[in-house]
């Protein structure tokens, strides 16, 4: 499977490095949380989706082997700071890198 953070959404709590730290790390300096690699293993898919499922602004993606996308549905109602981080986002993430490497 694949797994995608948004970058323009992630709001750096690191919550999802906590729950899974082989599968996700912040990058530096910003602390945006990026996936460490291409695909993960399907026997992590309970683990990926509880650590989608905690993100407290729903960055996560799971996207299965068939293609099937799956966004956790934790309240992603935008928070107060949505429209700053929305605008700070070229600077962060100027070329729109999806969160793999
Ligand atoms: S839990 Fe969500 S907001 Fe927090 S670092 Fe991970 S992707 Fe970003």
């Amino acid at each position: 499977m694949r797994v995608v953070v948004d970058q323009d959404l992630c709001g750096t709590t690191g919550q999802c490095v906590l729950t899974l730290p082989g599968t996700f790390r912040q990058r530096e300096p910003d602390g945006v949380a990026e996936v460490c690699a291409a695909t993960v293993p399907q026997a992590l898919l309970a683990a990926v989706r509880l650590a989608a499922s905690q993100c407290p602004v729903a960055a996560i993606r799971v996207i299965s082997d068939a293609g099937d996308d799956e966004r956790a549905s934790a309240d992603a109602a935008p928070s107060p700071a949505e429209p700053e981080r929305h605008a700070a986002k070229d600077q962060r993430n100027p070329e729109g890198h999806d969160g793999t490497v």
